[in-house]
């Protein structure tokens, strides 16, 4: 690999870390390791009404419980901190700017009732509700009309409507996602805050990321994520959606099926060295299919290629105490 690979754990700090994240954070750490590249912590924290303080600190001891450390961050003590997206809201507002003004993007001064009811007429016409670009042209009178009124637009991103846009993933293979499921969708809220998708890119892109490794969950907000990287002129990095990890019923994973938070694991007494054992082989196998393996040899070994294209099972009572 010639590139100098950096990559980033980007967890929204909503509760406490469980496994999938968990698994996420080591397969990346594993990654830049391996690469010797960098892995980066970047907490998502502009959903003011869902962030939690106390889920930040939470986060963070059980990265350091589970020796999952960050190699770079804003305060450059060699004791870093994580990159806050709360503090770099100027960055996205500077980019979301130029995006109106390169004429890439626009306000949208519909109401969330205006938009509520006509998502409500779409669906008794059986049609899927999209914005249908009612603010792509509005004139400047009529702007100005709104902000008489006393409305606060947020901003969308023009969207092309036809053609597909297709995500190459190292794990997934080639996606291919037809435009028109897309819609001019919102950039920068109302309240001046942006959305995940658009933060999400101007920070992978001002990090260098060189690799966005993440839950297959995210795989359907990549295509959107494609269009703010080609509006804004940026690189597209490379992708790899990890599968998910499902319970031995093959359901989702949920609270009956035992301890799922890192937190719980250290109080009930497990070694931090048994869950990392644990978590890099849960959709991840060595080529030697050992299944005892410290982190040095799962560093050494570690690829996406690897990485399995199904779902992991887990399963508390495959957990040892090691
Ligand atoms: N904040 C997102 C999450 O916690 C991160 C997604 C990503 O890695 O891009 O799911």
């Amino acid at each position: 690999m010639t590139k100098n690979v950096r990559v980033r754990f980007a967890p929204s700090p909503t509760g406490s870390l469980h496994i999938g994240g968990a698994r996420t954070a080591l397969f990346n750490l594993l990654f830049a390791r391996h690469n010797g590249g960098t892995f980066i912590l970047r907490i998502e924290d502009t959903d003011t009404e869902r962030s939690r303080e106390e889920s930040v600190a939470q986060i963070i001891r059980s990265m350091k419980w589970l020796g999952l450390d960050w190699d770079e961050g804003p305060d450059k003590g060699g004791n870093y901190g994580p990159y806050f997206q709360s503090q770099r809201l100027e960055l996205y507002r500077k980019e979301a700017e130029r995006l109106i003004e390169e004429g890439k993007a626009y306000y949208c001064y519909c109401t969330p009732e205006e938009l509520a009811s006509r998502r409500e007429a779409m669906l008794k016409a059986g049609k899927a509700p999209r914005y249908e670009g009612i603010c792509r042209n509005l004139s400047e009178e009529e702007r100005k009309k709104y902000e008489a009124e006393g409305r606060k637009p947020a901003i969308r991103l023009k969207v092309p409507q036809e053609g597909e846009t297709i995500v190459e993933d190292i794990i997934r293979g080639t996606v291919v996602f037809e435009n028109s499921v897309l819609d001019d969708f919102i950039i920068m809220k109302s309240n001046g805050m942006p959305t995940y998708n658009f933060a999400c890119v101007v920070d992978d892109h001002a990090m260098g990321i060189t690799h966005v490794i993440r839950a297959e969950e995210h795989l359907s907000n990549t295509p959107k994520q494609i269009q703010v990287y080609k509006a804004l002129g940026y690189e597209i990095p490379e992708f790899a959606h990890v599968p998910m990890i499902l319970a031995p019923d093959r359901s989702k994973l949920s609270k009956r099926h035992g301890a799922t938070s890192v937190e719980e694991f250290r109080d009930q007494g497990y070694l931090p060295q048994a869950i990392i054992n644990y978590l890099t082989l849960l959709g991840w196998s060595p080529p030697d299919g050992e299944e005892i393996l410290s982190m040095e040899k799962a560093i050494k070994e570690f690829s996406l290629e690897r990485v399995n294209k199904t779902a992991a099972i887990y399963d508390v009572k495959k957990l040892t105490w090691l």
